[in-house]
């Protein structure tokens, strides 16, 4: 009897412990994978350098988000199209991009020009987008009473984890678009959105950046709104 219950209890201390081993290697599994998640998108477009780009990304079999300004979607309407023809996210960046203009007047700005640029996206386009980025990022100039005013309508606010600075470097030193993706990438964990620009130097970089992002393990997503993440600098989950 008392050789059973030992037994028994061998067997129940065996099985806990390996379903314990096996929740924490799933629970690994899963943390790794979706920190393995990142999201290129590109600001201020489309203009000259957006064709490349989107060469680029259908010939390494990538999709990336591009935040764009009312005034270059009405210039670029061909681009815009193509944009989303070829499963990029096309996504809101205002129509002045400027600091006075968007920040300094009304609280309301912000959400008119969103507003706006959403309307001139969906004439050109057929397409109905919700994201938004704030232009120079939504810190310290998104204040709580611009965020409400966004927020009531309906809009999604992304900020990013990794700013390349290629509007700096994309012309004198482009390499360092390159290292700054792969220093910013160290340490972080979840989903990663990366910031560039349509840009001559972001273009003649992007190649070795997603082989590189390939080669050590990491996933490109395109922003979809079924998949929302939450990624603003004030953590406001309304965005
Ligand atoms: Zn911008």
């Amino acid at each position: 009897m008392f050789k059973k219950t030992v037994t028994v209890f061998l067997a129940m201390l065996l099985i806990f412990s390996s379903t314990g081993l096996f929740s924490a290697n799933v629970t690994h599994a899963a943390e790794s994978k979706s920190s393995k998640v990142v999201y290129l998108t590109f600001d201020d477009g489309p203009n000259q350098y957006t064709p490349k780009i989107l060469d680029i990304l259908k010939r390494k079999k990538a999709h990336a988000t591009f935040f764009m300004i009312e005034g270059n979607i009405k210039q670029n309407p061909k681009m815009v199209k193509r944009i989303i023809s070829e499963g990029n996210y096309p996504a809101l960046h205002s129509v002045s991009h400027n600091v006075q203009k968007l920040y300094r007047g009304s609280s309301n700005n912000v959400a008119i020009e969103m507003e706006k640029t959403r309307q001139t996206l969906l004439r050109v386009s057929g397409f109905n987008s919700k994201l938004t980025r704030a232009p120079y990022g939504s810190k310290p100039y998104m204040k709580k009473p611009l965020r409400d005013a966004l927020a009531k309508k309906g809009f999604k606010m992304w900020d990013w984890d990794i700013d390349t600075l290629d509007w700096k470097y994309n012309r004198t030193q482009p390499r360092v678009i390159t290292s700054r993706v792969k220093s910013g990438l160290k340490g972080k964990k979840g989903p990663i959105v990366i910031l560039f620009h349509d840009s001559r130097g972001t273009a003649q970089q992007l190649p070795i950046i997603i082989d590189y992002l390939k080669k050590n393990g990491y996933k490109l997503e395109v922003y979809n709104p079924k998949h929302h993440i939450v990624k603003n600098f004030w953590n406001d989950r309304r965005f």
